[in-house]
């Protein structure tokens, strides 16, 4: 018999369970890919994405290859063209991971209609894409955890599955076509220090931040400067490694740093079940409402500043350049340049989460949209209204002003901590900056979210 396996956010082949569960039960396997026109149309094709999809595409293909198989890629509708290629191969299953958001969740139900209408099974499997699934931790009184603290506990005591090894040889039937696979050579618009995809990279990635840098992740996750953190984030996105991996090999590792970055991985699969109960919340207010945000008509010049990076603030301004230069930014600056957009500037949390989904090669809509909402204050924030102050967060995780300087040449000159406010020097020296003012006072900005969460 043969089975179908159609990748989706899991571009690998160690650790896949939805591939070893085909290849056990099959003679033959068709390894599939289908870029879904749907998603395509609504907007989550950006070219940062798309060139690390072909590198990762292509990097599959190739350790298929060695295995005596190949990837085979469609277009178009995806339950059609999977119907498509399971019936070129005369496939009776089709074996596929979980998904959470609400397009991937009635994909699947329909999926599993038109297969079930051809006499093909559909096997769904969990813990693929996550280290523990929704629906594997729930509270006693909801359908899902709404705050982290009592999830990570929960998520914490779970048993994982061993992870599995990479497959032996995979046989794939002839007369199953195949389009060309693309190459991010075709694409233009990409951020100019891109990084690349593929299970490859993120392996040997992943294996040397085992060596050198997890054991410190603890003490310098938030140094800016430093760049201290996994960069692992696009390869979870499209799946390149897998999750379950990663928390047993980081837990081998053992110490503090170690324990740090697990817990990070479980803040992953928290936004992945609070999606899953609350699908709306990808674009809807999760708890907490503002009514008032402006929009972006109404704030059309201060989003348009925050977005080249020439807010006045140079924290703010680095980090959105960083964004604009790599399609990734640090988490300390994500947190601020939202904090920025929505609390000091009041602005529809939603404008700033379609930039960075515009731009992050890890565009994630789980965690993209619930941290916009967590800094927002509509999501799963216990204190909603905390507001960062760009200052005293740049003296703190930019201390010499070395993040500063890398991304803004203008600032080059200027030594910390004054480079953290340049409007205060001397006016002589203040003149010789090309570097806006402030395009907003932090305490007007502050009087202008107080008031209106006063109105709420
Ligand atoms: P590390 O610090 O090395 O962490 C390891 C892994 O843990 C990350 O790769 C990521 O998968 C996970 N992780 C870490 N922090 C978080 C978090 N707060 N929420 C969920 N997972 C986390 N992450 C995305 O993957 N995609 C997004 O679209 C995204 N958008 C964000 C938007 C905002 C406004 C904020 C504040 C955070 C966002 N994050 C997003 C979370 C976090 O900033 C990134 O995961 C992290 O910066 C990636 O860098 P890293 O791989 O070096 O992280």
């Amino acid at each position: 018999n043969v089975s179908v396996v159609l990748f989706t956010a899991d571009l690998r082949l160690h650790d896949h369970p939805p591939l070893r569960a085909a290849l056990d039960g099959s003679r033959q396997v068709v390894p599939l890919f289908v870029r879904d026109r749907a998603v395509d149309a609504a907007g989550f094709a950006v070219p940062n994405r798309l060139a690390f999809l072909a590198d990762s595409l292509r990097d599959l293909d190739a350790g298929l290859r060695e295995r005596g198989g190949r990837l085979v890629l469609r277009s178009g509708d995806l339950v059609d063209e999977v119907c498509r290629a399971a019936g070129e191969a005369d496939a009776d299953e089709v074996h596929l991971a979980a998904d959470v958001s609400a397009h991937a969740r009635r994909r699947e139900e329909r999926l599993r209609a038109a297969l079930e209408a051809q006499g093909v099974r559909l096997h769904v499997h969990d813990a693929v894409t996550t280290a523990v699934g929704p629906g594997a931790v729930v509270p006693s009184s909801s359908d899902h955890f709404a705050v982290f603290t009592p999830y990570f506990r929960h998520w914490s005591q779970q048993r994982l599955r061993t992870p599995l090894r990479a497959p032996g040889p995979v046989r794939v039937p002839d007369g199953v076509g195949s389009q060309e696979l693309p190459s991010r050579g075709d694409l233009s618009g990409l951020s100019p220090a891109l990084a690349e995809g593929g299970e490859t990279r993120g392996r040997r990635q992943f294996a040397s931040w085992l060596r050198s840098g997890i054991a410190a992740y603890e003490d310098r996750h938030d140094d800016l400067a430093g760049d201290a953190t996994s960069r692992l984030s696009p390869h979870l996105h499209f799946g390149t490694l897998s999750p379950v991996e990663l928390v047993h090999r980081a837990r081998r590792a053992g110490g503090p740093g170690a324990e740090a970055f697990v817990r990070q991985l479980a803040w992953r699969d928290f936004h992945r079940q609070v999606l899953a109960a609350r699908p709306r919340a990808a674009h809807a207010d999760y708890r907490t409402k503002h009514d008032r945000w402006r929009s972006e008509r109404t704030a059309r010049e201060d989003v348009e500043a925050w977005r080249a990076g020439r807010t006045g603030y140079p924290i703010v301004d680095a980090a959105m350049r960083q964004l604009r230069h790599e399609g990734w930014m640090h988490n300390r600056g994500r947190l601020l340049t939202a904090s920025f957009l929505a609390k000091t500037l009041y602005v529809d949390w939603r404008i700033g989460a379609r930039h960075f989904l515009d731009l992050l090669v890890d565009g994630d809509v789980a965690d993209n949209q619930l941290n916009w909402q967590w800094m927002a204050g509509t999501g799963t924030d216990s204190r909603p209204n905390r507001v960062l102050n760009p200052v005293t967060q740049a003296k703190r995780y930019d201390p010499d002003g070395a993040y500063v300087r890398r991304w803004l040449p203008e600032l080059r000159g200027v030594a910390a901590p004054a480079i953290h406010e340049p409007w205060k020097l001397p006016g002589p020296d203040r003149a010789s900056l090309d570097y806006p003012d402030p395009i907003v006072e932090l305490s007007a900005g502050l009087d202008r979210f107080r008031r209106a969460r006063e109105a709420r």
